[in-house]
């Protein structure tokens, strides 16, 4: 069994993991980042990406961490395949284990693990993906600009889409399977005087509708969750809005976390309830939710660490001239 040491321990290949990776080498902290099963994480399953800065054209999700992680090697960070299964922040160094057995060791440990949305489990949602069903308005609300589209929730997150893709589109329909909505009662007033958000409450998506070809999703097959009655709604875009679970189960019991399970942090710092441990991008953030984003809280997350460090190191050496 190998042991990999480091000054800097980074869990998560997406753009917070490998930020934080650019800084930290050079930095000179030599960090690790272990990718975990999404090498490049979750703009690896999406295809035009069109609001990260620095590019005129649209460029592919994909392509754009291949780049990202190419210029983290290239300044000196070591990519590790694996995924971390078990954690020990008890005492620094601290030292976590892979799936694959590997020990790794790090003064401080970044934690930029990402978060999933909540999907509704259709086999026609799966197949969609990409082609006309989305989770994120704000990264995809732009593609739509003009068309008929809709959003499927009851929480805080589904209005806020709504009302954010009324940017685009003068026809959008929040579809909720209830008869009331979770989201706060001030966001409800906002919908409610938009003119161009229509609601329809006690339905559920059935399927989503693939017009064959290129065409992608073309309508929804939607079940009236109190009578049982199939009704359909012509959409181009259908934005799931349910929520996202953080990838955090590791860390229970070793971090505070708050109710929604994201990892808390000092206000205006990655500083975790644990010092010298840190976390960055949407592991910690339940409201923006970007790429830039992320990448900008890789970048406070390796500057925290930094400063730990060096002061961590002053410490010791005071403590030695004593
Ligand atoms: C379909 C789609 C389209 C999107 N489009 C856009 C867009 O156009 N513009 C935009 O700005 N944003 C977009 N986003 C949002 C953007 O992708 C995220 O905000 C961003 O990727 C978050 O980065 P992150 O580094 O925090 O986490 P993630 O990208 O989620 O990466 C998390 C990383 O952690 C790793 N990991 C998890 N658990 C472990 C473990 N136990 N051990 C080791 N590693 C682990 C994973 O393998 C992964 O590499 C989109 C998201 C999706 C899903």
């Amino acid at each position: 069994m190998t042991t990999h040491t480091t000054r800097m321990l980074i869990l998560g290949s997406g753009p917070a993991g490998l930020s934080a990776a650019i800084y930290g080498a050079r930095a000179g902290m030599e960090p690790i980042v272990v990718q975990g099963i999404q090498p490049g994480g979750q703009l690896t399953t999406t295809t035009d990406v069109e609001n990260y800065p620095g590019f005129r054209e649209v460029i592919q999700g994909p392509w754009l961490m291949q780049e990202m992680q190419a210029q983290a090697e290239h300044v000196g960070t070591r990519m590790m395949w694996d995924t971390i299964v078990e954690v020990d922040l008890t005492r620094r160094p601290f030292r976590l284990i892979g799936d694959s057995g590997e020990i790794y060791v790090g003064d401080v440990l970044v934690i930029a693990t990402g978060a999933q949305a909540k999907w509704l489990g259709l086999d026609s949602e799966e197949a969609l993906k990409g082609k006309g069903v989305s989770a994120c308005a704000t990264c995809d609300g732009f593609f739509y600009r003009g068309k008929k589209v809709a959003v499927i929730g009851g929480g805080n997150t589904a209005v806020e889409e709504a009302l954010y893709l009324t940017n685009h589109s003068p026809d959008v329909t929040l579809i909720h399977r209830r008869d009331s909505f979770r989201a706060e009662k001030i966001l409800q007033q906002r919908l409610f005087a938009n003119e161009r958000i229509k609601v329809l409450w006690n339905k559920e998506v059935e399927t989503f509708v693939d017009g064959g070809g290129i065409a992608g999703l073309v309508a929804l097959e939607l079940r009236d969750t109190v009578t049982g009655e199939l009704s359909r709604l012509d959409v181009e875009g259908g934005f799931v809005a349910i929520g996202h679970h953080p990838a955090t189960e590791l860390f229970r019991g070793h971090l505070e976390l708050d109710a929604d399970h994201y990892i808390k942090v000092e206000t205006g710092t990655t500083r975790t309830s644990v010092p010298g441990v840190f976390a960055c991008g949407d592991v910690m953030d339940k409201v923006y939710r970007q790429a830039v984003t992320a990448a900008g809280t890789g970048c406070m997350a390796a500057l925290d660490a930094e400063r730990f460090l060096a002061e961590a190191d002053f410490e010791k050496v005071a403590e030695a001239a004593e």
